[in-house]
């Protein structure tokens, strides 16, 4: 199947009703017919259901085609991004390994390699992520894993999966992604040499704002290994109502993703052809730093624009209050466009000096596109640079 056809069929498990739609199992756990039969379950040599922190029939159901989607052997749903950042780095480390990671993360992502891992007796090391040379000397012969988001958050860098990988693996280390600013459809990280990735499902996979959800996505010798036995023990297990929406997310995915990666493409040619507009970044534009690789290795330029206004934080909040249709909220992916203010909001943890060293000034907005008219977008922004 292709992928919009997997996202519409893939992986159902149809029940004796025969259903149309994918079956809600809102159940904790499962009978057995006998306590033979039970014996059999927990000795694996009957694959059916034991208990829903394990797994669950509709939980299996967006396994099964997050992994068609993203051409993995196999994938793991977890409670939210989060919780697949944290299973993906805690599964597969020990007091004692080295982990390098790009400086450039989501905050929570940074906190996990920065304050939570040497906690527990593993070192990181973080890199400028555009810079291979910094990544080359950050490895060391205990590294054992890397991280990196790309696009990154908020700045829209684009880094170079490949080449990281490359120097990843040379130093016997593993590389995971987190995809999310990309999505499935824009990049695919285990092609270009990850050897797993993650996601906030919460973000373009349910796209409508409604549920938290995450995914694991790797070999199936690497979550056999370091997954699977991390997560049915500790218990970030996904919801099966959460995971019946994001079954449904997936089905309009690639709808949404095009269109809000249009109506993006279309935002950031407006904003840089205006004077209160002190930059535009954005992926597939000519004037991207990165953009060469960015057409290299994704297909789109993504649904995220982020731009400098001129006039710093003030003039920053004066744009934003001024919008009518899009919404102030540090959410992102979603079928509606929010705008954020990464230093006051994302990144207030971060010091001014930190802050700069990532790219982010005072009068940095982020914008997720949603998939409004894009005239209606327009006009909007209109409103926010006559503010300025
Ligand atoms: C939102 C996000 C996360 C965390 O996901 P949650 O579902 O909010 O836990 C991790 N990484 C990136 C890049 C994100 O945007």
């Amino acid at each position: 199947m292709r992928p919009a056809t997997a996202l519409v069929h893939g992986g159902t498990l149809r029940s004796s009703f025969d259903e149309t739609s994918e079956g809600l199992f809102l159940t904790q756990g499962f009978v057995y017919e006998t306590m033979e039969a039970a014996e059999a379950r927990f000795k694996g040599t009957d694959p059916g259901f034991i208990y829903s922190r394990f797994s669950n029939p509709t939980v299996a159901m967006f396994e099964a085609r997050m992994a068609m989607l993203e051409g993995a052997e196999a994938a793991r749903a977890t409670a939210s991004g989060m919780a697949a950042v944290t299973a993906a780095m805690m599964g597969q480390l020990k007091a004692g390994d080295h982990v390098v990671a790009a400086r450039a993360l989501f905050g929570s992502c940074l906190y996990v390699v920065e304050d939570l891992l040497p906690r527990f007796g593993v070192a990181s090391t973080l890199v400028d992520g555009t810079d291979l040379a910094q990544w080359r000397a950050a490895m060391r012969p205990n590294t054992r894993a890397a991280f990196l988001e790309s696009p990154t958050n908020p700045g829209l860098d684009v880094l170079d999966i490949p080449a990281i990988a490359e120097i990843v693996h040379a130093g016997g280390a593993r590389l995971v992604v987190d995809n999310v600013f990309a999505t499935p459809l824009l990049q695919k990280p285990i092609e270009l040499g990850a050897d797993c990735v993650v996601y906030s499902a919460t973000k373009h996979i349910d796209g409508q704002g409604r549920c938290l959800g995450g995914v694991i996505l790797a070999s199936r010798e690497f979550i056999d290994t370091h997954i699977h036995n991390f997560l049915r023990q500790t218990g970030p297990a996904m919801s099966p109502f959460n995971a019946w929406v994001m079954l449904k997310g997936l089905e309009t995915l690639p709808l949404r993703v095009a269109q809000q990666t249009a109506n993006a493409m279309r935002v950031a040619d407006f904003l840089s052809r205006n004077k209160g507009i002190a930059r535009v970044l954005y992926p597939f534009r000519d004037d991207h730093p990165q953009v060469e690789l960015a057409r290299r290795q994704m297909t789109g330029g993504g649904t995220l624009v982020t731009f400098d206004v001129q006039g710093g934080k003030a003039a920053a909040f004066r744009f934003a209050n001024a919008l009518d249709i899009i919404n102030i909220s540090n959410n992102l992916g979603d079928a509606k466009s929010l705008i954020t203010h990464p230093a006051t909001t994302t990144h207030q943890r971060l010091t001014p000096e930190q802050r700069a060293a990532i790219g982010i000034g005072d009068g940095m907005l982020r914008l997720s596109v949603g998939i409004e008219d894009i005239d209606d977008l327009i006009e909007d922004l209109q409103r926010g640079l006559a503010a300025l």
